[in-house]
């Protein structure tokens, strides 16, 4: 596909969605001169972020529902992750001789530029993050062979169709991308120049059905990798996954392709003790970064400059306040059991932890072990507070202190008066925050303001 192809065609994007990734798509569409009709099922409260930022373009919505006579008359569908491939509007497309197609796969269509991409079920957006961060830092390098560094993918709000008109030949691209968007880009058999993968861990099965499916959807981001004895792609492979490193052992034989398989002991102690984020997991994430950022030629002592400057993203485990010895840390981020896993076995301090949120119906055996085991207490909030206790009861004899509290400020409050100098709060709810906030950034903020008003 190039950009001229979109010229005068009536161009449906399915899904506008509230991750910028139905706006860019739209946009991208429009400036290209093609007749778009933007269509979700939610309703204009909803997607009022999007409307505002694709305002004054012409552009039509069709909202709070998807109508058949869009999907037959359009050209082009572009069609949002988060939709199923077998929807039956997307077939309806099909049927009626439209090209489906998505972000993603314009995107890889259409950039000149080398693309590094991550995946994986946790760590994403702090391995991409990290990435974009160190190989910046070998922008100007002498005889480096790239120029300029951009970071899009599902993080924060980064135009990515957008970003094309910018891009040359020799610029690097970092994208975090999704199990969805890789099972879209297997369509078109187009894969990155670097791929990385952090680990895998059972999520979105909901969609995906089976772990094996989700597993073969993530596993596609090196299948399709270009491989080219004179310029080998990269290849990241999580060591301590057995199913990921049974894909190194496959993939590192191959030629054209330069494999490698990550720990967190990889890591030099010396760049280890600069480094501002927490935990074994991050050390996992740096190591996989480093790989990336030598890859692509930048200096070891560029390199080990970076890595001391680069500062934990937003609400995964972050330190936010130091108060009469006691640090509190904000990981509202961790949606999942497996992250606050991470956070509890990496931080060695006396722990007391803030967890409990929406049910998804997750099962917290694992998480109430590793309650009983590392933390001092728990302050339990929100639907699956029951559940969490059960589980951390279940894991046996343990001195952990269980407190419930209704409200973020109450559970501060407890944790404050439970907290001694050299202990450790950590909000890190293994669960989404849909009971009783609008999202982690909200249920984070709740608890920062909390906090500082302690
Ligand atoms: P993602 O983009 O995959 O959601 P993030 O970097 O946003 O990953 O981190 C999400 C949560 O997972 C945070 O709570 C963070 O502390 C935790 N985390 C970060 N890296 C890892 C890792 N390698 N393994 C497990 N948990 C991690």
């Amino acid at each position: 596909m190039k950009k001229s192809d979109f010229r005068d065609k009536r161009v449906v994007v399915m899904g506008l969605g509230s991750f910028g990734g139905g706006e860019d798509s739209a946009m991208f569409a429009a400036k290209a001169g093609a007749r778009v009709l933007a269509t979700d099922l939610s309703g204009p409260n909803k997607l009022a972020a999007a409307l505002k930022s694709l305002d004054g373009l012409p552009i039509e919505f069709r909202l709070g529902e998807h109508r058949e006579e869009d999907f037959t008359s359009a050209d082009i569908v572009i069609v949002n992750p988060a939709v199923p491939p077998d929807n039956r509007y997307v077939r309806l497309a099909e049927k009626h001789k439209a090209l489906v197609t998505s972000q993603v796969e314009l995107f890889f269509q259409m950039c000149p530029a080398s693309i590094a991409a991550i995946t994986g079920a946790n760590g994403k957006s702090t391995t991409t993050a990290l990435s974009a961060h160190l190989l910046t830092a070998g922008v100007g390098q002498s005889g480096i062979g790239w120029k300029q560094v951009y970071l899009s993918g599902n993080i924060g709000h980064h135009p990515l169709l957008g970003l094309l008109d910018e891009l040359a030949a020799d610029d690097l691209v970092v994208l975090e991308i999704s199990s969805f968007q890789l099972e879209q880009l297997a369509r078109i058999k187009k894969g990155p120049d670097a791929a990385v993968i952090t680990n895998l861990t059972p999520n979105h099965l909901d969609r995906h059905g089976t772990f094996e499916a989700y597993c073969r959807a993530k596993e596609t981001i090196f299948k399709y990798q270009p491989l080219d004895v004179q310029r080998p792609c990269l290849s990241v492979f999580n060591a301590e996954d057995p199913i990921t490193r049974a894909w190194f052992t496959k993939f590192h034989t191959q030629s054209g392709r330069t494999s490698l398989a990550f720990c967190p002991d990889d890591v030099p102690d010396a760049l280890a003790a600069v480094f501002k984020c927490p935990g074994r997991a991050n050390r996992a994430n740096l190591a996989a970064a480093l790989a990336v950022a030598s890859h692509f030629g930048v200096a070891p002592d560029r390199i080990a400059a970076a890595v001391a400057t680069f500062c934990p993203l937003d609400n995964r485990l972050q330190l936010i306040a130091e108060k009469h010895g006691v640090r509190w840390y904000d990981d509202s981020k961790a949606t999942t059991p497996v992250s606050t896993l991470a956070a509890l076995e990496g931080i060695d301090e006396p722990k007391i932890l803030i967890a409990g949120g929406y049910d998804k119906g997750i099962d917290f055996s694992e998480l109430g072990k590793c309650i009983a085991r590392r933390a001092k207490a728990v302050v339990l909030i929100g639907q699956t507070a029951g559940k969490i206790e059960q589980a951390v009861r279940a894991a046996g004899s343990s001195a952990v202190i269980i407190k419930h509290a209704a409200t973020m400020p109450e559970a501060v409050v407890v944790c404050n008066a439970l907290a001694a100098p050299g202990d450790v709060v950590l909000m890190s709810p293994a669960c989404a925050s849909y009971d009783m906030f609008t999202n982690y950034i909200q249920r984070a903020n709740a608890f920062i303001t909390a906090v500082n008003a302690l």
